[in-house]
């Protein structure tokens, strides 16, 4: 396992951290330790940075995580977290954390998260006299925590202004090879300050290894999985410190921990090459807006076109008709009824041949 220096706090975790929002629920339900194995395992293969978070799996993820503290052999970071939509004052988060520890069953909470910071508007709230972060710097303070951090899905530019004003020692925000080209900005500004930067998310919901066609481009390497690829996508970056991986399973584990043995390196020439791969197809891509919305004909166009980018992305109609059935409940018929008036078009900000597409979903067997 690599290991890398968390900004500056002098802490060293392991280049892929183990994710405790994917516990399987009959694991837990049957007991914390048949979940907690799996942790336990993470942390014999190398893995020392462990990401939790109240409310995760039925709110019982800290306490799988704290019974599996209590047999891990090498050492362990902790992150939990507390939101301002659930914690709104000092007060609250101190409760919160007192909570957290008591569940984790440690005495210090490494990384506390001030969590999903939304926007700029939500960061002043935390920031405010009297809010959220002033309840973790008493907790700082009396050695509760560590370090205070935070964890966003706010655009580079916001986040930029959020490191810039220095209140956080490290970020934790959702990077993969589907959206790196609009995160580039805000890990790159975290990294420049000497910030932690976790990465969430790396799979992109699911959609990498769902679609391996579609990302291949990504695998340097034979060997890999296209979930190994993924990670190493994320943890080759410089800028990267660790890259969150969630575990339900033993099997699980040994596939992710691989990717963090031999990484290589994110150079700017292969990103300007995945660049406009991703560009070029995320062009393609309807976006959900709406602005379609009100077709004489009455056709659910976004829909549609949500079910059509399963297609782009798989490059089978298959994937179309599974989209519409099971996701949308709705079937290809309805795309026949299009009379090619050409509204829609003219409204799409994506500029996407709606109609031709509508043509090739409804003759879809
Ligand atoms: S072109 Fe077809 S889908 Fe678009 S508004 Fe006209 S009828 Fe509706
Ligand atoms: S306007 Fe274009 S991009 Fe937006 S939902 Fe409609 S089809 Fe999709």
């Amino acid at each position: 396992m690599i290991y890398n220096e968390y900004g500056k706090t002098g802490k060293k975790v392991s280049a892929i951290g183990f994710g405790g929002m994917r516990f399987r629920k009959e694991d837990y339900e049957k007991s914390l330790y048949e979940a907690a194995k799996v942790a336990v395992r993470a942390n014999e293969l190398g893995v020392n940075y462990f990401d939790t978070a109240p409310f995760y799996c039925d709110d019982k993820s800290e306490a799988v995580m704290g019974e599996a503290f209590k047999y891990m052999k090498n050492p362990f970071y902790v992150s939990t977290k507390s939101g301002i939509s659930s914690e709104k004052d000092s007060s609250a988060v101190r409760k919160r954390i007192d909570g957290s520890l008591k569940r984790l069953g440690i005495e210090k909470i490494n990384f506390f998260h001030m969590w999903c910071i939304l926007n700029l508007e939500q960061y002043r709230q935390v920031m405010a006299p009297g809010g959220p972060y002033e309840g973790a710097l008493k907790a700082k303070e009396e050695g509760l925590i560590e370090h205070i951090v935070f964890s966003t899905h706010c655009n580079g530019d916001e986040i930029e202004t959020i490191v810039n004003e220095g209140y956080f020692e490290g970020i934790t925000l959702g990077y993969n090879a589907t959206n790196f080209a609009f995160r580039q900005k805000g890990i790159k500004a975290a990294h420049k300050m000497g910030l932690g930067v976790v990465t969430m998310n790396p799979l992109g919901g699911g959609i990498i290894p769902q679609n391996p066609n579609f990302y291949s481009f990504i695998k340097e390497n034979e060997q890999d999985t296209l979930v190994q690829a993924a990670l190493k996508f994320n943890a080759s970056h410089k800028e990267i410190t660790v890259t969150l991986a969630g575990m339900g399973s033993i099997e699980e584990v040994e596939e992710n921990v691989k990717a963090g043995e031999n990484i290589g390196e994110m150079t700017e020439e292969k990103l300007i090459r995945f660049s406009t791969k991703i560009n070029s197809s995320l062009d393609a891509l309807c976006t959900g807006c709406q602005y379609c919305l009100g077709c004489p004909k009455d056709i659910e166009i976004p829909k549609f076109m949500d079910a059509y980018n399963m297609y782009i992305l798989s490059n089978k109609n298959e994937e179309i008709s599974n989209r519409l059935k099971w996701h949308w409940g709705m079937d290809t018929k309805k795309a026949a009824e299009c009379i090619s008036c050409g509204i829609c078009e003219k409204k799409c900000t994506q500029h996407l041949p709606i109609i031709e597409r509508l043509r090739q979903v409804a003759n879809i067997e």
